[in-house]
């Protein structure tokens, strides 16, 4: 593997989680790597873990370049530290201060820290341009990010040093400003902060909020086993401490839920419980049996492009599809799906009137009001409401109950359902369901990401990508459902919950306008 030219030995500082990855990366590259943490059985653990893996990738003869120790004077024969201490700024001021002294330029000092400020870090030496942030993801060897963070006194040669030394590592790095999170953990943020949200206002059980996100989203891991994988209080720390950064930024607030898991210490995996009890088989919910997809008669969808996919599964499973029902022959189910929230009136009543009351009609809600939809009807107990924007993905389709509807309906809801190739979530009633609404933040994020400098559109869909494997970038979510409707999404929240959090970007207000122009 390429090696960067003049670095030989890389200090790292910390033995933890992330120093025992990031060690064992450079390790991997060939480097000679002296790991100090103040703990021997910190350093004990950490050295084992790297025996095991450096042996199971058959290059265990690797483990010789390896120094452990507990005294931060050892990094002096070091071309660049990276640092990987626990998540407290006064420490890593310390430890910085301390660095500076023990290996003078040009050795370049780098952090690993996820929230805290890189500048402030820097503002604790006396060569504050050879300090910048050097950012690996869990687990370090696999994660091929690195965000190489630029600290308002990080020299450009800082900076191309740190990449060139995270390509020789095999991995991609991005450079990002210094602000709160960077990228990846400041866009993710609307990751966990809605999914909480949707769990505490009672729309949906934690494993059914991951399992819409899975499988209607196309995301590896759902909010919850992600918070459980992380670590809850990692998780909530990164929450509070960009609360604390920005002077309280509506969009970062923690969850009361957050602060309950950790005072009850269910962290996560590494306690054996979190939001999911893993003394347990994990309770995925239940999926029933899939009948193969057959839909006979005729189906009522609607004009309007709030669902995009939908005709064309009707079409496939063998339905009749038409916008107007045939009095002669009353269809399975009727789909509306308006094209603009002020059609949606008179287009529900409309349907209403022309169809007998045991025709479920199945509404798109991700920019509506339900239970204001369900009172333009005289037959609110046959109105449910489903996510139009995320049909056409994956395999699960979002219905929204209201307490009105009629059970007696569930079965052909579901059976109209089942034959397009889904399988029914049920949730209650939330603004924007759940994809809708996790996902319209995530790109309302990226764009205020975007406005605010940390790095382009590209960079920050790649970031997201590869540092948290999304399967695909916000920004690209953004172009595919189209910025109008993710705005549309994000007014329709706001209007209900008049909260700050959902404000628009202008950046965002300006992409909508361009797509619809
Ligand atoms: P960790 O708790 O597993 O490890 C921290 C280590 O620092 C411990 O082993 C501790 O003994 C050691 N330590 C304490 N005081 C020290 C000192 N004075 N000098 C040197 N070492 C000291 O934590 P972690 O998850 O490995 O996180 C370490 C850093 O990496 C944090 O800044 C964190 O924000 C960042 N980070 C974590 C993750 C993650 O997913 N865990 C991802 C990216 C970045």
């Amino acid at each position: 593997m390429a090696d960067t030219p003049s670095i030989k030995t890389i200090g790292i500082v910390g033995a933890g989680t992330m120093g025992a990855g990031i060690a064992l990366a450079c390790l991997y590259a060939d480097y000679q790597v002296i790991l100090q943490d103040p703990f021997p059985e910190v350093l004990e653990k950490a050295s084992d873990y790297i025996k095991k893996f450096l042996d199971k990738k058959e290059q265990g003869g690797k483990f010789k370049h390896l120094t452990l120790t507990e005294k931060l004077e050892d990094m002096a024969p070091t071309q660049v530290v990276i640092e990987a201490a626990l998540e407290q700024l006064e420490l890593k001021v310390d430890v910085f201060s301390r660095l500076d002294e023990i290996c003078p330029p040009p050795a370049i000092l780098a952090t690993n820290t996820s929230t805290l400020s890189v500048t402030q870090v820097a503002a604790a030496t006396q060569h504050p341009g050879r300090v910048a942030g050097m950012h690996f993801f869990n687990p370090a060897p696999v994660l091929p990010l690195v965000e190489v963070v630029q600290a308002a006194q990080s020299s450009d040669e800082t900076i191309q040093t740190l990449k060139e030394l995270a390509e020789a590592l095999g991995k991609v790095p991005v450079v990002t400003g210094d602000t709160p999170g960077f990228i990846v953990n400041r866009v993710a943020r609307p990751f966990y902060a809605e999914a909480l949200r949707l769990l505490g206002e009672g729309v949906a059980s934690h494993n059914y909020i991951d399992m819409i996100v899975e499988r209607g989203g196309g995301f590896r891991m759902g909010p919850y086993k992600l918070m459980d994988l992380i670590g809850i209080d990692i998780n909530a720390g990164a929450m509070r401490s960009m609360y604390e950064q920005t002077h309280g930024e509506p969009r970062y607030r923690p969850h009361p839920l957050q602060m309950q898991k950790l005072q009850e210490g269910a962290l996560g995996r590494k306690t054996g419980r979190g939001f999911y009890d893993y003394a347990e088989a994990i309770d995925e919910p239940k999926v029933r049996e899939r009948k193969p997809a057959g839909g006979a008669g005729p189906l009522v969808i609607s004009e309007g492009s709030w669902a995009p996919g939908l005709e064309n599964l009707a079409y496939q499973a063998g339905y009749t599809v038409s916008s107007v029902p045939d009095p002669e022959e009353p269809p399975a189910a009727c789909f509306v799906v308006a094209g603009r929230a002020e059609e949606a009136p008179s287009l529900l009543s409309w349907y209403d009137q022309s169809l007998p009351p045991h025709v479920p009609i199945i509404a798109q809600c991700a920019d509506m009001a339900l239970s204001e939809m369900a009172a333009w009807v005289q037959h609110p107990e046959r109105v449910i409401g489903f996510d139009g924007l995320f049909l056409g993905n994956g395999d699960v389709a979002t219905l929204v109950l209201t307490p009105a509807f009629n059970d007696d309906l569930i079965p052909a809801v579901e059976l109209a359902i089942r034959s397009l190739g889904r399988e029914a979530v049920w949730i209650a009633e939330g603004p924007a369901a759940v994809l809708p609404r996790i996902v319209a933040q995530l790109v309302n994020e990226a764009a205020f990401a975007v406005l605010e400098g940390v790095a382009d559109a590209e960079t920050v869909d790649t970031a997201m990508k590869l540092g948290v494997n999304y399967p695909q970038g916000p920004l690209e979510w953004g172009l595919q459902l189209g910025y109008d409707k993710v705005l549309t999404v994000l007014e329709h929240l706001y209007a209900e919950y008049r909260e700050e959090r959902y404000r628009p970007c202008v950046l965002l207000r300006r992409w909508a306008r361009q797509a619809a122009s």
